[in-house]
Formats: C-alpha cells, sequence, structure tokens
C-alpha cells in the first residue's frame, strides 16, 4: 500500500510515531488521539486493510497481536485492573484508519455498550 496509508508511512519511518513495542510482524505505537490513558495500536507491518482481509494463514499473526496487547497491558501497569482490545472493522464498527490494528484501551472506567 505504502504512499497512501498512515500506517505503512509511520512503519516506514515517514511519520514520527511513539513506538513502544515491536515483535515479528507487528509493532506497537501508542494512539495520537488517546481515548484513555493507555491507548495503544498494535499493527501489523504488512499492509493488511481490516479483520475482513485476514487470511486463516494470518492466525499465528492475529495472535501474535493479542499476545503483545496483553504484554504491553502488562508492562503499563493495567493488566490486574483490566482492559479492553477492540478491533473495529469495516465503515458500520467504525474503522477510520483502513490498516488493521488492535487497540488497547485503560487506565481508566471503560464504558458498554460502545457507541
Ligand atoms: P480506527 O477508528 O479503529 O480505524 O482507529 C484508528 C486510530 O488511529 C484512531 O484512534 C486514531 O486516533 C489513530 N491514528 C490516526 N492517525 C494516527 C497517527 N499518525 N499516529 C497514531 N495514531 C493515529
Amino acid at each position: 500500500m505504502g504512499a497512501t496509508c498512515i500506517f505503512c508511512r509511520i512503519i516506514a519511518g515517514e511519520i514520527p510515531s511513539q513506538e513502544v513495542a515491536r515483535g515479528e510482524g507487528w509493532v506497537a505505537f501508542r494512539d495520537v488521539h488517546p481515548q484513555a490513558p493507555t491507548h495503544v495500536l498494535v499493527v501489523p507491518l504488512r499492509h493488511i486493510a481490516s479483520l475482513a482481509d485476514l487470511a486463516s494463514t494470518d492466525a499465528g499473526l492475529a495472535g501474535s497481536m493479542i499476545m503483545a496487547a496483553i504484554a504491553i497491558a502488562r508492562a503499563e501497569g493495567i493488566l490486574a485492573e483490566g482492559f479492553r482490545l477492540v478491533w473495529n472493522c469495516g465503515e458500520r464498527g467504525g474503522q477510520t484508519v483502513p490498516h488493521l490494528h488492535l487497540h488497547l484501551l485503560g487506565g481508566r472506567q471503560l464504558g458498554w455498550p460502545p457507541g
């Protein structure tokens, strides 16, 4: 995807980000408009538009992203108190950046249902 995708540009180092962790096939950085004291995005290095574009061969990557988010929650000190992982998918799901990402949200009481 490259030139037009904002997360591809972050991954390429063309746009700055506050990176918090990196692993095989993914990087995690802080959301630029945090919705909670901890708001981190776990993003695959490869351009995958959304959950709807994940292949069964991507199961390992998706699992790694979830485990990364849990490890970051531990590092942020919010593992015990609780947190939320969110994958927005497509227009109705509220996805605004068409590059797959997993939100880690925590550090405050979160409400339900989401808007
Ligand atoms: P979503 O609505 O699920 O697609 O989430 C996209 C998220 O990306 C939003 O929470 C934005 O605040 C965040 N975002 C957009 N641009 C940047 C950026 N340059 N660096 C970090 N986060 C960003």
